[in-house]
């Protein structure tokens, strides 16, 4: 399991014109400007986790990206589940 940064899409404000995740992003091709939705959208398997994007989103004051576990599937896990599952363990 590995985490990746994931956009929600209603705290975005690319359509506005920002674009910091973007330029600040070190690996290529990872967070892109979905043009349709015009948010930004990162390319999940392609994130390395570093967490560069959630700082300057968050220090502009945006707060729109999380990191998100991945499972060994490749999909997002549901890390409020995952949370619970945890303290199952532990009843
Ligand atoms: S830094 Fe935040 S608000 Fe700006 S484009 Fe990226 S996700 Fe959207
Ligand atoms: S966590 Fe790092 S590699 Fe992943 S999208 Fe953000 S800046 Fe790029």
């Amino acid at each position: 399991m590995y985490n990746v940064a994931v956009v929600t899409d209603d705290k975005c404000i690319a359509k506005k014109g920002c674009r910091l995740c973007i330029m600040y992003c070190p690996e290529p091709d990872c967070v892109m400007l979905n043009s349709e939705k015009m948010v930004a959208e990162v390319i999940i398997h392609r994130c390395k986790g570093c967490e560069l994007c959630v700082v300057v989103c968050d220090a502009a004051k945006h707060n729109a990206i999380e990191m998100l576990a991945v499972g060994g599937d490749g999909k997002i896990l549901d890390t409020v589940g995952e949370a619970a599952e945890l303290g199952q363990a532990y009843q």
